[in-house]
């Protein structure tokens, strides 16, 4: 089986300027009307940066909340148009998948040009990463999957993180819901103990003497 090349942690880049070494938030599936501006007010009230793997039908609804997180100094980066497991998609459809994402968000905020693409579920294929290069898109995958998704409380998606937390890691959290996922439960959408963990989880990730910032640019 040929090995998937994408990035699932930052070992190149260096130390800030006071030295301290980097974590990497990383928040997938928004915007959401509910959820992000909480995120962001957390985010904005810490002073750090983080990534957000937007979904391009979500950009096109919520344009207001793409223009906040860039100039909010965040980074908006691609997680597909509608999020499809792209592992199940024709070689066309991902093609669609992935460029019309990026034009959606160009469309939202036409300063933003995405350099990073996130898979749907992590689902990499070699297809998906040629057409991700061609569209210019760093593939980024993540170390620290916090499953704040299936709500395991906010102690949980704490500790999941200062477990396992080390120079460099993505950590993968949630700021939205896929489509798919809206319907079936009410629950599901909830992203509310994201919003708690990380007002917790920011503060002891300074403590422990990690820098928290949006994802380096790509080589
Ligand atoms: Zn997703």
């Amino acid at each position: 089986m040929t090995h998937l090349q994408f990035l699932s942690e930052v070992r190149s880049e260096g130390r800030d300027r006071i030295e301290r070494p980097g974590v990497y938030l990383t928040f997938d599936d928004g915007p959401n009307p509910r959820f992000t501006a909480d995120i962001l007010d957390v985010l904005a009230q810490h002073k750090v940066s983080a990534t957000f793997f937007v979904i391009g039908a979500y950009a096109l609804d919520q344009p207001k909340l793409i223009q906040r997180m860039v100039a909010e100094g965040h980074e908006v980066a691609n997680h597909t148009m509608t999020h499809p497991d792209l592992s199940r998609c024709d070689p066309a459809e991902v093609e669609q998948e992935i460029f019309a994402a990026s034009s959606a968000i160009r469309m939202a905020n036409p300063q933003v040009c995405p350099r990073y693409m996130r898979a749907p579920y992590g689902m990499w294929t070699e297809e998906v990463l040629a057409v991700s290069a061609r569209a210019s898109l760093a593939a980024v995958h993540w170390t620290l999957d916090t499953r704040d998704w299936a709500r395991p409380g906010v102690d949980a998606i704490i500790d999941t993180v200062l477990s396992s937390v080390r120079p460099g890691v993505i950590v993968l959290l949630h700021d939205g819901c896929p489509p798919e996922e809206l319907s079936s439960s009410s629950d599901a959408a909830l992203r509310d103990q994201t919003v708690s963990a990380l007002s917790r989880l920011i503060p002891q990730l300074h403590e422990r003497g990690f820098s928290i910032r949006s994802l380096p640019k790509p080589h």
